[in-house]
């Protein structure tokens, strides 16, 4: 009897022997040899350091490669881009002098590293940025909220709990985990109220950002390995944090009044032409630096922490209308895999998407918005359609603005 065509050409077992068989150009491949050969990669990624436990291998990517990775999932922000993929690069390039290159080649010069802090509107891409930048790495990585730690002592978590984030995600590695990378988001929510130092304790604020300068100076932290107070019991794992990379990522509101006063007092006097100044208003963000984020409330300890500062740009509305379809998984490319799903086609016309785009700047509701947009314009369709024999769903400008007006969407119109 002629033998099953449908096998795995890495095992031989037939197609009624595996759950699971991957058609590949010229061969199968099933379920029992992926998870080997996972295996085998996993091994052969794994490297031991000089204490004998495993740490991630270093797969280094050149900026320029990084930069363009994150191009396909993040439209514009080209500054945040190249300042991102300089500092993991030279992060990932810290770590493999600590393997022992730097002693070996009896240079001793030693690479600090450089945290970074990201200025820009809220859903302009700063977590879209730090989960992309995640896609590519092989080190642990983990975001964390600066709004849900409080100083020591107070009722929120201990900021030594973002470290046991990062050792959760690398299954309690220290070794890995003491390589990672960290993304804090909303740092600016822990600014402190006022410029002055306050005289009482600033329990959201400044106690949190002094908690937080031994975490980014490089030290050995003592950390709860499940996080929170909730398990007094359990054994502190010690980490040292001299090579994990913070990028810290936040809004803050009403910087660009600190920046614009800041940058009014130094071009007071010389002859700044017009054309320029109008240009610096348009986007004052561009000019953040250091001492603004200090007039803002960030303690200058913590700043010296962070010594690279890059910004986000606001999204206008040809970004919006690139971002509803250009990335790789940009949400019109979302939708119609939904659709094909159920086995129909959707099209959208032009007029449709200038009109969500339209919309979003309208109501002010950013990239964020264009999600709940289209939603607004595509749940009755996609409630309906799944129960009806329709092949094709041609999406136009009448039935889009018909949807859109019954929406609770139509509601949010800010004044
Ligand atoms: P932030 O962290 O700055 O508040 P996010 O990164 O969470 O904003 O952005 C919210 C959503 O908006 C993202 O999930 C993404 O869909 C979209 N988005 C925002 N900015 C961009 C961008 N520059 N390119 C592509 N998508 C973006």
């Amino acid at each position: 009897m002629a033998k099953n065509p449908l096998h795995c050409s890495f095992c031989g077992r037939s197609r009624d022997e595996v759950k699971i068989l991957i058609a590949g150009q010229e061969g199968h491949i099933c379920e029992n040899c992926v998870e080997h050969a996972r295996e085998i990669i996993d091994q052969e990624l794994t490297v031991k350091d000089d204490k004998g436990s495993s740490s991630f291998k270093l797969n280094v990517k050149k900026p320029i490669e990084i930069k363009k990775f994150l191009d396909e999932y993040v439209i514009g922000q080209d500054e945040a881009k190249k300042t991102l993929a300089v500092a993991v690069y030279n992060h990932y390039k810290r770590l493999q002098q600590r393997t022992g290159d730097a002693s070996a080649s009896g240079n001793e010069v030693e690479i600090e590293k450089s945290n970074i802090i990201m200025v820009g509107e809220t859903g302009t891409g700063k977590t879209l940025l730090a989960k992309s930048i995640a896609r590519l790495l092989n080190v642990p990585f983990t975001i964390v909220d600066a709004t849900v730690f409080t100083e020591s002592g107070y009722v929120g978590e201990d900021v030594e709990s973002i470290l046991s984030r990062l050792l959760q995600v690398c299954n309690y590695d220290v070794v890995a985990a003491e390589r990672g990378i960290v993304f804090i988001d909303e740092i600016d929510k822990i600014a402190r109220k006022g410029d002055n130092p306050s005289i009482t304790r600033d329990v959201s604020g400044e106690g949190v950002q002094q908690g937080m300068l031994k975490l980014l100076e490089g030290s050995e932290v003592l950390v709860p390995p499940q996080g929170g107070r909730k398990h007094p019991e359990q054994k502190l794992v010690k980490i040292n944090t001299q090579n994990i990379l913070f990028i810290c990522g936040g809004a803050f509101d009403g910087i660009d009044r600190i920046i614009a006063r800041r940058v009014q007092t130094n071009t007071i006097g010389f002859n700044v032409d017009k054309e320029l100044q109008e240009d610096m208003k348009k986007n004052l963000l561009r000019y953040v630096n250091p001492q603004d984020l200090k007039s803002f409330g960030l303690i200058p300890e913590l700043l010296g922490r962070l010594p690279v500062v890059t910004h986000l740009d606001p999204l206008d509305a040809s970004t919006l209308r690139a971002i509803l379809t250009e990335p790789k998984n940009a949400l019109i490319k979302q939708y119609q895999r939904l659709f094909e799903l159920e086995g129909i086609n959707l099209t959208i016309e032009n007029d449709v998407l200038d009109f969500m785009v339209e919309k979003a700047v309208e109501y002010k509701l950013g990239a964020r918005g264009l999600r709940s947009i289209c939603e607004g314009i595509l749940t009755d369709a996609m409630f309906e359609m799944p129960s009806s024999k329709e092949k094709e769903f041609a999406l136009d400008l009448e039935y889009a603005k018909r949807k859109f007006d019954k929406s609770k969407l139509s509601l949010l119109k800010v004044a």
